[in-house]
């Protein structure tokens, strides 16, 4: 019997993870990312594995994403020395993907302590550190798609293409049992028809189980022309007004489509003659990296490099990897396009160029990825006039444009397309994706193809069989979280706190004795009611 623990991306978006375990005792992984999304899910980071890493043969992974490979770092600080399957380009992206995700977890530990020292609580230590990011590297062991590979005991795998980023694979993997041999397919994160830039997912005819992604499961996405079109019109309407257009953007893919797009217009003529920065250095790798990989281009991007552009070129483009180069984009009056992460507005150099163009009117603000609950971006996107940045309140004046054709994800009709090249009648599991999104997608699955579905529970056990398939629930299911309580008890943690706190500055005052203590312990409060009111 082959079982496979649902560890992340259950029931969840984030977190992808499944731990399989063959008749013969082989141990292997299926992605390793990290949890994303607030902080009951990111908790979850922090949670024992569930099996014992230093047994864990190897690791397959799908692809860069960080909630797909975010965790691999603390698996190998965690006695993890196998190998990591996965393609060309997944292996390279990593790099910078997982340094800059150990950077970020140091930031956050060292914000955290602070706050805790001023509480005499303990330190925070970081999930993994810059250096134990870079130990983990050498354990990539990258391998083209579409060969075979034996790793023992009876399992074979495979990847094909899954056309969502550069590099990433969907997994076929064949386990024996009893001589008969069981393939299972892992769909990654799965392209959309005509993503820009990569080939088309991979069709995939048999498979008796396939674990599917659900992101988009319940919605249709606009198509890539209305995009283009939107996203042209807004660098119309703030050079027209001599102003600034800003596009936060995550640093893998949409960057690049970004910048594929900008790369069409110049050659059409289309484009304004305004210069354009990409301001972000984990962005700026990630485009060398995609520039180095021509060979896992689609057809049209090929195209373009044979009639000798560069197709995330063109000759008004700034990279501006330093600080110094960043913050001179804003001592220069007139229009001019910046890219910029982060993807939500929630850290890294575009909080700076919103700071300085935000309250302007005629800039202009392009939403082209998706907006997280409680993110600023989120806010903008849902009206909000102003908002505050680095501690200040920013007007919104900018025109707003959220153009949500930019998926790098498969939408309900994709995802059915896709499921319709099987030959075979695969058992389906609906992972990846919000629950109302999977049940959607297995319900339609269920009603066209009349293939058996089931929606796995984070922690849940699949026993796997030839023929048939066995669920276990959940060895220890977790109680749902009531937010409700949760946000009231923090509430009621700061009420005391300030009470206790009004009563000091109080007393100070009278004794003319207000010290930078009290005024620290006002502003930590401050932050601490802003979150809680976010
Ligand atoms: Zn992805």
């Amino acid at each position: 019997m082959i079982r496979i623990t649902c560890l992340g991306a259950a029931g969840s978006v984030t977190g992808s993870c499944y731990f399989v375990e063959s008749p013969g005792g082989k141990k292997v992984l299926v992605d390793c990312g990290l949890f994303q999304g607030g902080r009951q899910m990111e908790a979850r980071n922090w949670e024992n594995w569930g099996f014992d890493p230093s047994q864990i043969d190897t690791l397959f992974l799908t692809h860069a994403h960080i909630d797909h490979s975010g965790r691999i770092p603390k698996l190998a600080k965690d006695g993890f020395k196998g190998r990591i399957i996965t393609s060309p380009p997944t292996a390279e992206l990593c790099n910078p993907l997982l340094l800059d995700s150990a950077h970020i977890q140091e930031m956050d530990a060292e914000w955290q302590s602070r706050k805790n020292r001023r509480q005499s609580k303990n330190e925070i230590m970081p999930l993994y550190t810059v250096e134990e990011a870079e130990a983990c590297l050498s354990l990539f062991s990258p391998v083209e798609r579409d060969r075979i590979i034996e790793i023992g005991s009876g399992i074979k795998a495979r990847l094909r293409n899954a056309g969502h980023i550069l590099g990433s694979s969907i997994l076929e993997l064949w386990i024996e049992e009893d001589r008969e041999s069981l393939k299972i397919v892992f769909s990654g994160d799965l392209g959309r028809k005509d993503q820009l830039i990569v080939q088309d997912p991979h069709e995939i005819f048999n498979a008796d189980y396939l674990f599917l992604e659900s992101t988009y499961g319940n919605r249709q996405h606009r198509t890539f022309e209305d995009s283009k079109l939107e996203l042209l019109e807004a660098i119309q309407y703030s050079t027209s007004h001599n102003e600034k257009i800003m596009i936060p953007a995550f640093a893998v893919e949409r960057t690049q489509e970004i910048l594929y797009v900008l790369g069409e217009f110049q050659r059409q003529g289309t484009l304004p003659d305004i210069p354009i920065y990409l301001d972000s250095p984990l962005a700026i790798k990630a485009t060398e990296i995609f520039r180095r990989n021509k060979k896992y281009y689609d057809k049209e991007a090929r195209a373009i490099v044979d009639e000798g552009f560069d197709p995330f070129d063109m000759p008004n483009l700034r990279f501006t990897p330093t600080t110094k180069e960043s913050i001179a984009i804003n001592e220069k009056a007139g229009s001019a396009i910046v890219i910029a992460g982060n993807g939500m507005c929630t850290a890294g150099r575009i909080k700076h160029h919103l700071k300085h163009n935000l309250w302007r009117p005629g800039a202009s603000l392009l939403i082209v990825g998706y907006q997280a609950n409680g993110t600023t971006g989120r806010r903008i996107v849902e009206g909000a006039k102003h908002t505050k940045i680095f501690g200040e309140n920013v007007s919104v004046r900018a025109k707003v444009f959220t153009i949500g054709g930019f998926s790098a994800h498969a939408d309900q009709n994709d995802l059915l397309e896709w499921v319709g090249h099987f030959e075979t009648r695969p058992r389906v599991f609906l992972i990846h994706g919000e629950p109302a999104a999977c049940q959607a997608l297995g319900d339609k699955i269920k009603e066209i193809y009349h293939l058996d579905t089931h929606v796995p529970l984070w922690k849940e056990r699949l026993m796997l069989k030839p023929k048939e398939v066995s669920l276990e629930a959940p060895e220890t299911r977790e109680p749902e979280p009531d937010m409700e309580t949760l946000l009231l008890n923090e509430v009621i943690d700061l009420e005391k706190q300030l009470k206790a706190l009004k009563k000091r500055v109080k007393r100070a005052a009278a004794q003319n004795k207000l010290t930078g203590d009290e005024l620290d312990q006002l502003k930590y409060l401050q932050e601490e009611l802003r979150t809680v009111l976010e």
